[in-house]
């Protein structure tokens, strides 16, 4: 039988990342090397995606366990570093405490709404508005830096779901399906927004139904 050096609880963590990563790759919502996940380990830890690996083929044994300084405390198979977006992350998991899970992806509909400066399109479907909300876009910033860490500082307190310009999206959840979730359906809008802006006009949900939406949601 193999033997781990962490818990049976830390094993399913690990292998949880490894799982949406792949899903991640698989669905095309990154490319490359791109996006990077993490996941509370405990209160003073977390367990994030090693830098510059490809998302459909992590192992349990890449992740890398942080502080909540964002000090490697254990690093990944073969001393692999944390992901380059640890400060995003950790920025999350400071001003949020009710989270556990967030995700960073480049997903290619999402990416071209803000390349193209158009807004998150948060009331055209109505699964959109009953659990995702409004979508706000962070200012531009350097990826990979502090000031990515400083751009969604503001908005992620009250949001699930930041949009980066010209880069992607950071989503947070109570676990990192809820987290997929998100990120998921926020693809999946944009995609369909899209669409319907080739086909003619992208109409909002009429504001009775959006407000008999919000008493049932
Ligand atoms: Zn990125």
């Amino acid at each position: 039988m193999r033997r781990f050096r962490w818990s049976l609880r830390e094993q399913r963590l690990r292998e949880a990342l490894v799982e949406i990563g792949a899903r991640l790759y698989a669905r095309g919502l990154v490319s490359a090397n791109d996006g990077n996940l993490s996941i509370r380990l405990d209160a003073d830890r977390i367990l994030i995606t090693p830098r510059g690996k490809n998302k459909g083929r992590l192992r349990p044994e890449d992740m890398v366990v942080l502080d909540m300084a964002g000090h490697v405390l254990q690093f990944g198979s073969g001393r692999a570093e944390p992901s380059s977006e640890w400060p995003m992350h950790i920025e999350a998991y400071r001003q949020r405490s009710d989270i556990e899970a967030v995700l960073h992806a480049h997903p290619p509909f999402t990416v071209a709404l803000t390349v193209a400066g158009v807004p998150f399109p948060s009331e055209v479907l109505p699964e959109v508005v009953m659990t995702v909300g409004k979508v706000p876009t962070a200012r531009l910033a350097l990826p990979s830096s502090e000031d990515d860490a400083l751009a969604i500082r503001d908005w992620i307190r009250d949001h699930q779901a930041v949009l980066l310009p010209h880069h992607g999206v950071v989503t947070v959840g109570q676990t990192l399906e809820e987290a997929w979730v998100i990120l998921e359906r926020i693809e999946y809008t944009a995609k369909v927004y899209l669409l319907s802006r080739m086909l003619g006009e992208a109409r909002p949900l009429p504001p009775e139904f959006l407000a008999a939406l919000s008493t049932t949601g």
